[in-house]
């Protein structure tokens, strides 16, 4: 069975050639410091949430679990100014967030992983944040992001969601949405069944052609800064040379 992750899906349409050292050849990546920041405020937010009693949660305790977690991942963050300077963003995104979400409610599950059959031959797969439960008894899906508001928004990646939870769930997702905790914005979707059949059908044409590729050529542009595999990449010549002359 072939496996399909959103991820997975990303990364094969925007440079073939990361999908092969990625996925083919199974390069270790190091993580970078925001995938250690961000990772530390998903686990902060996941046991505040199903640790902490609704009317104990409070900005402070919020702050005091990011600081219990902090101290095991710091080591990571390269020197002492640029761990602070990562802590205070961290701990940034908690105090926004604790301003502007009711922090009392109940999920209906947090960071549940799941494994949906969608064809003969492809299984989707993905772990979702957090699922609430809209006032009608419909779903709503969340997902945090830790990094900077993209220029574009990914909504495939929450209908990819969608199609996961409805298969899995027999119940209808209402609203999936993101969470940008550096910008404190919420940007969601009332995805129809159109549209989640439309980005199935989408999601397994890619899937085939992600079966039949043998070439893996690279994509090159902005999106490389921040390329996990940069620093072995064969195009990294070509890619510094048009930094240099862009200014990215
Ligand atoms: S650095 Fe750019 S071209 Fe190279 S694998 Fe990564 S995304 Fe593709």
């Amino acid at each position: 069975m072939f496996k399909l992750s959103a991820l997975r899906l990303r990364v094969f349409r925007r440079c073939r050639l990361r999908y092969k050292y990625q996925y083919v050849d199974r390069l270790p990546a190091r993580p970078s410091p925001q995938d250690v920041v961000g990772a530390l405020v998903h686990a902060t937010l996941r046991d505040f949430f199903a640790h902490v009693a609704g009317h104990e949660r409070d900005e402070e305790r919020l702050i005091i679990l990011l600081n219990e977690r902090w101290q095991a991942l710091a080591f990571r963050l390269g020197s002492p100014a640029e761990r602070e300077a990562w802590r205070q963003r961290a701990e940034a995104q908690m105090r926004r967030f604790s301003h502007q979400h009711d922090l009392s409610l109940q999920p209906l599950a947090l960071e549940a992983y799941y494994e949906v059959p969608v064809s003969e031959r492809v299984t989707l797969i993905g772990r979702i944040d957090r699922l609430d439960e809209e006032p009608d008894g419909g779903l709503h899906l969340i997902d945090y992001k830790t990094g900077d508001r993209p220029p574009e928004v990914d909504v495939e990646q929450l209908r990819f969601y969608a199609i996961m939870l409805e298969r899995k769930l027999s119940r209808s997702v209402r609203r999936a949405s993101y969470f940008f905790l550096e910008e404190g914005d919420v940007w969601s979707i009332h995805p129809t069944r159109e549209e989640l059949a439309e980005g199935l059908t989408r999601a397994l044409a890619t899937a085939e052609n992600m079966v039949g590729e043998h070439d893996f050529p690279a994509t090159i542009g902005r999106h490389c800064a921040g390329c996990h595999y940069l620093g072995v990449c064969a195009e990294r010549d070509k890619i510094a040379q048009l930094r240099q002359e862009e200014g990215w």
